[in-house]
């Protein structure tokens, strides 16, 4: 497979609106299941709205919100009916492109030697229903990551190619939400093949449904709607105002590469490490970490091996375990690589931020460290100090 093989969604200069009422939304599942898609989506799991097949309208989380704040989340019932109305829960649609565990290949010993059984990738087609502004710039991140380079990963290839983003523009925020500081919401602006504005009115309930693509187009085909959304641009935007005005949290982005790398010896390093627990639960939760490793098992007989994949963290000990020792011992080194990551050196990675303010490692945090409040400590007052070679 080559690289940059992602399906680009084709966006028209001008974006083809619609109108969906909530009785005609059961269409849109049938529409995906008919083009082969499995639809992944949320649903409540586990004392939350979690990410998983949906097999019918009734598995969204209808009716239903969360509250959030710093190692704080609740599930708590709306009035009303929204399919849509929540903010970001724990988990990432990463886990659908970027699985957290995953068999690379069996060697099975044979007369004839060692037979290497490479794993079969999945043949499915994603469709995933839901997606945040903010979430689907971490998706268009982790593109970069995977694709982006010199050498494509063909697992996330194999899932992100075929995948169908259908986006949701969020109508309200979580008190750990900070997409608008960067830059990554509310409104989602590109990059889906269709976008849905949920409206709940007091006698009208209605989907405005914006097509970014053909695939997109061609799904809306077999969906009923109307073409009269006069006024549509406007609700989708007030909408984004109103949610852009409740952002729960707010980072001061100027120059950050720059003053992270010039506060690297800053006091409030070891401040934060003595509230971190190295958990690695924001590496987990975050949209935008990849860190992976890879371990090899084998049977007691010793015919059988197999090579799993599976999520890493930087903060865990044994990921910069080399023959020298740990290259990260402390946890201020592993909590400012991470952050220093995140906001400063990923641009010169990827030409991004690692960050899109989903507000995901606040809020599961278990001791409630904030990035934002780190960034703002930090900013504060400036002790400076530039990395020694021997604090690395
Ligand atoms: S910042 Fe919080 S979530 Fe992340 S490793 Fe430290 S304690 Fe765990
Ligand atoms: S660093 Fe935190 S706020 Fe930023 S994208 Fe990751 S989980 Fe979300």
């Amino acid at each position: 497979m080559e690289k940059n093989e992602t399906r680009p969604c084709t966006l028209s200069a001008e974006k083809e609106i619609v109108a969906v009422a909530r009785k005609d939304f059961p269409a849109l599942f049938d529409s995906l299941w008919a083009n082969g898609f499995r639809i992944l989506g949320p649903t409540l799991g586990e004392g939350a709205i979690v990410y998983d097949e949906l097999h019918g309208v009734d598995d969204l989380p209808s009716g239903w919100t969360d509250e959030q704040d710093g190692a704080t989340y609740r599930l708590k019932k709306r009035s009303d009916e929204a399919l849509f109305g929540y903010n970001v829960g724990p988990h990432a649609w990463k886990k659908f492109l970027f699985p957290p565990k995953l068999r690379l290949w069996r060697a099975e010993a044979s007369n004839n030697g060692l037979n290497i059984i490479e794993e079969k990738q999945t043949e499915q087609k994603f469709a995933l229903i839901g997606v945040k502004a903010c979430e689907l710039k971490a998706i268009l991140i982790q593109d970069q990551v995977f694709l982006g380079g010199e050498y494509a990963d063909p697992i996330y290839q194999n899932r992100r190619k075929d995948a169908l983003l259908i986006a949701v523009n969020c109508t309200q925020a979580g008190k750990t939400c900070f997409c608008v500081s960067m830059n990554a919401g509310p409104r989602v602006e590109s990059g889906f093949d269709l976008c849905l504005t949920e409206v709940l009115a007091e006698d009208a309930h209605y989907f405005i449904v914006e097509i970014g693509s053909e695939q997109g187009a061609g799904i809306m085909a077999n969906v009923p709607h109307s073409n009269q959304t006069q006024g549509a641009e406007k609700a989708i935007q007030a909408i984004a105002t109103n949610t852009a005005q409740q952002m729960g949290r707010v980072m001061d982005t100027e120059n950050i590469q720059a003053l992270l790398q010039d506060n690297f010896e800053h006091s409030r390093w070891d401040d934060v490490a003595s509230r971190c627990l190295t958990c690695a639960n924001c590496t987990m939760a975050c949209p935008t970490c990849f860190c992976s490793t890879v371990e090899d098992v084998t049977d007691i007989t010793g015919d059988h091996a197999e090579r799993w994949r599976q999520w890493d963290s930087c903060f865990t000990m044994d990921f910069t375990y080399m023959n020298h020792g740990h290259a990260r011992a402390s946890a201020k080194s592993r909590y400012r690589q991470w952050m220093t990551h995140k906001l400063s050196t990923w641009f010169d990675q990827f030409g991004t931020s690692g960050c899109v303010g989903c507000g995901r490692c606040i809020t599961w945090c278990p001791v409630a460290i904030d990035i934002t409040e780190e960034v703002s400590a930090i900013r504060a007052n400036q002790t400076g100090g530039k990395p020694a070679s021997s604090s690395l």
